[in-house]
């Protein structure tokens, strides 16, 4: 399901491209002035990444993103989509099994095929007035204020809501498990609060929708020592303004080239938070693609859209390796640029030190870095700005200062939510409205009441 180790070869198409202790390799290589492993194969030197580290904040992040503690089974392992990826069957989810004598809904697990019963959602008034609070960007001591409630109850109202509404977004998700081609697209942003506080975040957005699936933040409670982020002078790779989209690329190569190695990606001075620290961009990075696989390893086919930058490129390849190398997958940069792609000529154009080719499109330019002249499903975006929108919506929807890592989750979660069920975009219509979870725009209240049904009745 998920990859305990990442110290393989990353080059495409050389045959040991995520291929584990491979005999062609030679480990703790330091050649280039950096510890790597040297893949023989092809020559390449991939910077040695701290798997410990990926496996520990994997497991943080999955229960964040994908437990299930109100619709999920009692009995076996509480996590959204597992069963669809290690069983495979598309009727293996759960089976409605009557009510108990309280009017509970009952469920018969499809994976352990025990019953369980669902929780009633309580205070349901209370958490639509703190869903319309935070959709007003009250600061917390307002909302406790109105609310009026002790400080300990605002948290675990908070909590709740965001357990809710994640719930009803998965749910909903689940559809797309049983799909014949799945396209994510992902690019990174900075969440910047007073005092520099700042966040390397990741946003994965459905490419035909821009519907937000994942996101995720490099602010971690238990972070291990050796990838706390050290906050030196940012090497986030340049977007010039010149009117030249191949004298862009090539700054932005050569930008890469520059750095210690190529995933050593750092993006200024940061302020601690107490309790909690940053990770380096390029641990979370293969760590959100790991979860990424529960949307796509289901999926006869899937393609990920990803920003032109090395900390996310090989957490990509490393995410889809054995699918690609199976014809399931392909992995492609995507780069804005406002002068369109017509400078690059039809067949493609090589830049870079490992000549990845770049075509022009209307947004700017592509590059297929799992290069095949046939694959089974054209490219397309519906929104080249998809992630970036939900950047932008989650950062104007923050306090303007971050002085605990406590209750950061579930607000960009609540975010999520009113994003993709209650935003409209220009087209007329919502994210969720696009993949066919709602016919309609909610308002908040019907989001919420919406979701509270699901969550009790284990279903949408
Ligand atoms: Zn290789
Ligand atoms: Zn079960």
């Amino acid at each position: 399901m998920f990859r305990t180790t990442f110290n393989c070869c990353k080059s495409y198409p050389c045959h040991n491209l995520g291929v584990e202790n491979s005999s062609e390799y030679q480990m703790e290589s330091n050649h280039l002035g950096y510890p790597a492993i040297h893949c023989r194969a092809c020559g390449s030197y991939p910077p040695l990444v701290d798997d410990v580290s990926v496996a520990l904040l994997l497991e943080e992040k999955i229960n964040i993103h994908f437990g299930q503690p109100l619709t999920g089974c009692t009995h076996c392992e509480n996590v959204f989509f597992i069963a669809y990826c290690t069983n495979k069957p598309a009727e293996n989810s759960a089976k409605r099994y009557g009510h108990t004598s309280a009017g509970q809904q009952r469920l018969k697990c499809g994976n352990c095929q025990n019953v369980y019963s669902l929780k009633s959602i309580k205070q349901v008034d209370k958490l639509e007035r703190l869903l319309h609070l935070i959709a007003d960007n009250k600061s917390t001591s307002e909302i406790i204020e109105q609310l009026a409630c002790a400080p300990k109850i605002y948290y675990q109202l908070l909590a709740k809501l965001a357990d809710i509404l994640r719930s009803y977004a998965r749910l909903n998700e689940q559809i797309l498990l049983r799909s014949n081609f799945l396209a994510l697209h992902t690019e990174s942003d900075l969440l910047r609060y007073a005092g520099d506080k700042t966040l390397w975040c990741l946003a994965t957005t459905e490419a035909q929708s821009g519907y937000c699936l994942l996101y995720n933040h490099n602010l971690l409670l238990t972070t291990p020592a050796n990838t706390v982020y050290e906050g030196k002078a940012s090497s986030i790779l340049p977007e010039p303004k010149v009117p030249s989209i191949l004298a862009a690329l090539t700054t932005r190569y050569q930008s890469t080239m520059r750095r210690p190695h190529f995933e050593s990606l750092h993006y200024g001075i940061n302020s601690p938070l107490r309790g909690a620290h940053y990770v380096k961009p390029s641990t979370l990075s293969y760590a959100h693609f790991q979860l990424l696989r529960l949307y796509c390893q289901p999926a006869k086919h899937f393609h990920h859209y990803i920003e032109h930058e090395s900390a996310i490129r090989g957490a990509a390849l490393m995410a889809s390796s054995e699918e690609i190398k199976a014809e399931q997958a392909e992995v492609f940069f995507v780069y804005r640029h406002f002068t369109g792609g017509k400078e690059l000529p039809s067949n493609g154009n090589n830049i870079g030190w490992w000549s990845d080719r770049w075509y022009g499109t209307h947004y700017g330019a592509y590059c297929p870095i799992t290069y095949r002249n046939k694959y089974p499903v054209p490219f397309s975006l519906f929104d080249a700005n998809g992630p970036k929108k939900v950047h932008q919506w989650i950062q104007d929807h923050q306090a303007a200062s971050l002085k605990s890592a406590k209750s950061l989750d579930a607000m960009i979660e609540i975010q999520r939510n009113i994003y993709n069920f209650c935003h409209l975009l220009k087209s007329g219509d919502t994210p969720a409205m696009r993949l066919g979870f709602t016919k309609q725009v909610l308002n908040l209240s019907d989001l919420l009441s919406r979701a509270i049904t699901a969550v009790q009745g284990g279903q949408v």
